[in-house]
């Protein structure tokens, strides 16, 4: 083949796969352009994954209508005029090729009114050519509907998934954007149903309730911390420690609330927790770097998600420190290595103290005494073994309830010192070995699952993300006690619960499940997470006070799982202070 030009719109479709890769890609765009126009109020509405249709009304400046056809052209953008300009980037977009490349592969009619109009400006496209454009009413803002993307490209549909799949990637990015920008209200409607909204209400632990739920909002720790010198601030929430996760997608990072992929922040996040989370678990994090313009180059990647850091060694440090201070200051258990980081050093070793801490956790702790063998078991006759507790896996001793503090945790006397146990996590883990076993008898058809019928069935609402996992994991859930139907697109009838769930809001407690289910996908296996879900959400609290009887059968419950030591999210269940701990702190050693 001779050399020639590409004739212009298979060019315009090569430059979209660049920036429009699916239908996520376009709504980050459009939303980015929402943001940069100063929008108080974003609505995204998808139909069928985005795949029909994806339309994103604001209320932000407009586009005067003279200017609307000319933002369809290639490099045309309001947000950059010099090269110098381009070392200090301020908005999200700069490279004027969104609705260009977005209108190359679909369907597209934006309408749009700037303030100072009285009427708007409707122009519609067909694969980037110009169908109709003329006067509409409308509203303040812009709203652009994208319909029947890649319709022309069928290459790139065969690489997109499920329309459910497709719609919680874009659920994500909404949800990532809810965060980082909590004075804006955002709604999120996927095939007519609400999916996400968020109060705007400029509160951040708001929207981090209306991303997460209540469960992991509790859990989160603020962070602030800033390098002054530098002019940089680092803002947001991360985890305590109990809470983790078994891959590093639940830390989202924004620079100058863009939101990016970046090794580097991650590293440095997973450092601040280098000796609070078990092996191979990461932190929840959402957090926000606000640096001078000049010192982030925003300009090395076609959809913008990567940036590189002019000071790199510096965004680090800074990241780093503001977790680690977040964790160090709320964290109840006191830290190995505290003092170097409450006086403000820069440390990233482990404080060789650590060994000599205070506390340890059970199990973990370094230069740990090895817990006694079974045949000392009992020798304080008043409480004998469980019954089926014996076994060489067994290797929990025999504890002695003492009391309850706060609440929340028990304190018991061991064969060894004094353990310091969780009744939620230790509660957690005795119901997630239950339910396990449970389910392998009802696989070999030995036993029915666990349920607890309900007078009536109940209809479910379930977002796209829940009836995605509730599709490939219905069996499972049946397996726990779960007794559901389909009951047509979304909704599902509910007639039974696991019989450990019994007393709860039915519905509230299916949809609980899928969505802590959903947020530990990543764990080895679907069952595991399933039944971690139930689990945490059957089990005591914190905060409810227990007779002494109850405190007494936890611990005897927990003696006989498999693995005593960790809740199944891996967060420890008990802290033990050694009576060689106790004897050096007293210095009778
Ligand atoms: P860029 O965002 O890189 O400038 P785009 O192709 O995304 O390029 O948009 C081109 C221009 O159209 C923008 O610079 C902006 O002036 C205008 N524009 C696009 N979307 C909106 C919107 N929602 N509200 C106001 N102006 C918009
Ligand atoms: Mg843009």
């Amino acid at each position: 083949m001779p050399i020639q030009v590409l004739p212009s719109a298979l060019a315009a479709q090569i430059a979209a796969g660049e920036v429009v890769e699916r239908p996520a890609s376009v709504v980050k765009e459009l939303l980015e352009n929402s943001l940069d126009a100063g929008a108080s109020q974003i609505t995204v509405e998808l139909r069928s994954g985005g795949l029909e249709l994806v339309r994103i009304t604001d209320d932000g400046s407009g586009i005067p209508a003279s200017e609307v056809e000319l933002a369809f052209q290639r490099h045309a953008t309001s947000k950059l005029q010099t090269t110098e300009q381009l070392g200090a980037i301020a908005t999200l977009g700069f490279r004027g090729e969104a609705l260009p490349s977005i209108a190359a592969v679909s369907r597209l009619t934006i309408i749009s009114r700037t303030h100072h109009d009285n009427t708007g400006y409707r122009l519609e496209l067909d694969r980037g050519h110009k169908l109709r454009d003329g006067a509409q009413g409308s509203p303040p803002g812009t709203s652009v509907t994208v319909e029947d993307l890649f319709g022309n490209v069928p290459a790139r549909r065969k690489f997109l998934r499920s329309a459910s799949a497709e719609a919680s990637r874009v659920h994500e990015l909404v949800a990532h954007y809810t965060l980082a920008y909590p004075a804006i209200r955002f709604q999120l409607v996927v095939d007519e149903r609400s999916s996400l909204s968020s109060p705007g209400n400029g509160r951040p632990a708001e929207a981090l309730l209306a991303v997460y739920g209540a469960e992991v909002a509790a859990g989160m720790l603020e962070v602030r911390g800033e390098d002054t010198e530098a002019g940089y601030q680092v803002a947001g929430f991360a985890s305590a420690p109990s809470l983790h996760r078994a891959n590093r997608s639940y830390m989202t990072f924004f620079v100058n609330r863009r939101w990016v992929q970046n090794r580097l922040l991650a590293f440095a996040v997973e450092e601040a927790y280098h000796d609070l989370l078990p092996e191979r678990r990461y932190p929840v994090a959402v957090l926000n770097l606000t640096l001078p313009y000049d010192q982030v180059d925003v300009n090395c990647h076609p959809s913008k998600r990567e940036v590189r850091f002019h000071q790199e060694r510096r965004v680090y440090a800074a990241l780093q420190r503001a977790v680690r201070a977040a964790l160090v200051a709320q964290t109840p258990v006191p830290l190995a290595g505290r003092s170097a980081f409450a006086a403000g050093r820069q440390s990233q070793a482990v404080p060789a103290a650590a060994s000599d801490s205070f506390w340890s956790r059970a199990g973990n702790g370094p230069g740990e005494v090895p817990p006694a063998p079974l045949s000392q078991r009992g020798d304080r006759g008043d409480f004998p073994p469980p019954p089926g507790a014996a076994g060489p896996r067994q290797d929990l001793p025999a504890l002695k309830v003492v009391g309850q503090v706060k609440q929340t945790y028990i304190v018991a006397e061991g064969p060894q010192g004094l353990y310091l146990v969780d009744q939620h996590a230790a509660h957690e883990r005795v119901l997630f070995d239950q339910l396990r076993r449970r389910a392998d008898q009802v696989l070999s058809q030995s036993a029915s699952p666990p349920m607890e019928g309900l007078l009536e069935p109940v209809v479910v609402e379930l977002t796209p993300q829940q009836a995605e996992l509730m599709r490939a994991s219905g069996d499972r859930l049946r397996g726990y006690g779960f007794q559901v139907e389909s009951f047509g697109e979304g909704s599902y009838l509910l007639r039974a619960l696991p019989s450990v769930m019994g007393g709860k809001d039915p519905a509230q407690s299916l949809k609980d499940v899928l969505d802590l289910a959903a947020l530990d996908g990543a764990m080895t296996a679907q069952e595991d997470a399933l039944a971690a879900s139930i689990a945490c959400h059957s089990a005591i609290r914190a905060g409810k006070t227990l007779s002494e009887s109850e405190m007494r059968a936890l611990l005897e419950q927990l003696e006989a799982t498999d693995n005593p030591h960790t809740c199944p999210h891996g967060r420890p269940t008990m802290i033990h202070l050694t009576e060689y701990q106790m004897e050096r702190e007293f210095r009778r050693r």
